[in-house]
């Protein structure tokens, strides 16, 4: 696969590499749009003429288009780029145990139609033969929205490093599912399938809105039914060896402690999953892979925080529990990977401002340096469908990194 690789931009300095200064281009044109060549040649350190020449020919292969003039103190006003995303789209799909997203994206991300959901098939062959259909009769239902460059699929589960097969998804029950090869079959379309932590991850490395990518080592934490990571080191996705590297969910908080569902005791995900938080507040213990008991199955960590904010002490008690271990075990994440930023996404970040406190708490407890504390978190909130964007970053990013 093509790389992402934000660095790429300072390396052009020091280099007249032309391949290079057309990537450098083309991510400036992305995160800046609209700008002119001018801009483009300021912001480069490049002679204007280079910087045209480069341009004409992202022109030619539709990759860039002109828009509005833009404003100039005297002369002639400069024309604004923009990336051409017209004529191509992309299919995002977020593939959770018990329910899949899927909706129609342009190149850069942004939604051509409403989400739409149904419940994901837990036989593979059906998963297979259902996704396939309902993306047909996505694309057949918007002709208008161009060619389909591909589908992107954000998946619970961890892969294997190729990206094509399923290793262990113990919500699906699937191990050693291979996915993309069937799907791109039935479909006739390129598929690419990322673990859904690191999928979001990438997602904020390859921001595909309004919002200009901050440089950086970043840790992404997505803390739903399970706790799922992933890490951006050097502009791109940390991997490992077995690509299991970031599943911060099994990171051990005490050997003592309640049993998960990958068969080891007392992982962080037991102390700050939903399931966890909400097992808390019932004074239940927390058992993975059993039938739900009523009194969680009907529960939100949203009812919890509306219930913690109008004075239910045992909410409140709950959530800050769950804010104290997420700060002990993000403390850990910087104290081994010392990222510049930590992105949190879940049902949690909607009681943010009741949980902060502890969250930073827990932090300032166990960080090695006291600056290190500090650590940027920011928060994602579930209206903002990372999983969704990651997918869809999955066509749309490469589509834009130069390799032709
Ligand atoms: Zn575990």
């Amino acid at each position: 696969m093509r790389r992402f690789d934000t660095r790429e931009i300072r390396v052009a300095r020091r280099t007249t590499s032309r391949a290079i200064n057309r990537q450098t281009v083309l991510e400036l044109i992305r995160t800046h749009q609209p700008i002119s060549r001018a801009g483009l040649a300021r912001v480069m350190g490049l002679h204007r003429s280079a910087v045209g020449l480069i341009v004409a020919e992202l022109m030619t292969e539709g990759l860039i288009r002109e828009g509005r003039t833009g404003e100039a103190s005297r002369g002639r006003k400069p024309t604004l780029l923009h990336l051409d995303t017209r004529g191509r789209c992309a299919v995002a799909a977020d593939v959770r145990a018990t329910r899949t997203l899927l909706v129609l994206t342009d190149l850069t991300g942004h939604e051509l139609t409403p989400l739409s959901s149904f419940p994901t098939e837990c036989d593979p062959d059906a998963f297979v033969a259902d996704l396939a259909r309902r993306v047909r009769e996505l694309l057949a239902g918007h002709p208008d929205a161009g060619s389909c460059e591909g589908l992107g699929v954000a998946m619970s589960g961890m892969l294997d490093r190729t990206g094509t097969t399923v290793v262990h998804a113990p919500a699906l029950g699937w191990r050693d599912v291979p996915i993309t090869e069937p799907l791109s079959h039935a479909l006739g379309l390129p598929v690419v399938m990322e673990n859904a932590a690191k999928a979001c991850a990438l997602a904020q490395l390859w921001a595909t809105r309004k919002d200009v990518p901050t440089p950086g080592d970043i840790v992404f934490v997505s803390v739903s039914d399970g706790v799922g990571g992933g890490v951006i080191v050097g502009g791109e996705v940390l991997r490992g060896r077995h690509n299991v590297a970031g599943e911060f969910g099994h990171m051990l908080i005490s050997i003592d402690g309640p049993p998960c569902a990958c068969g080891a005791n007392g992982c962080w995900e037991m102390y700050v999953s939903n399931l966890a938080t909400l097992s808390r507040y019932v004074g239940r213990p927390y058992l993975p892979r059993r039938p739900l008991p009523a009194e969680l199955s009907q529960l939100t960590v949203d009812d919890l925080a509306v219930r913690a904010r109008s004075g239910d002490v045992k909410a409140l008690t709950a959530v800050h529990t769950t804010a104290r271990y997420l700060g002990l075990g993000l403390a850990t994440i910087v104290n081994t990977l010392d990222p510049d930023r930590v992105y949190v996404s879940g049902e949690i970040t909607n009681a943010w401002d009741l949980v902060e406190g502890a969250v930073r708490a827990g932090m300032s407890e166990r960080t090695l340096v006291a600056a290190a504390a500090d650590t940027e978190i920011v928060v994602v909130q579930p209206d903002e469908h990372p999983r969704l964007r990651g997918a869809a970053a999955l066509v749309g990013g490469p589509a834009f990194v130069s390799s032709r």
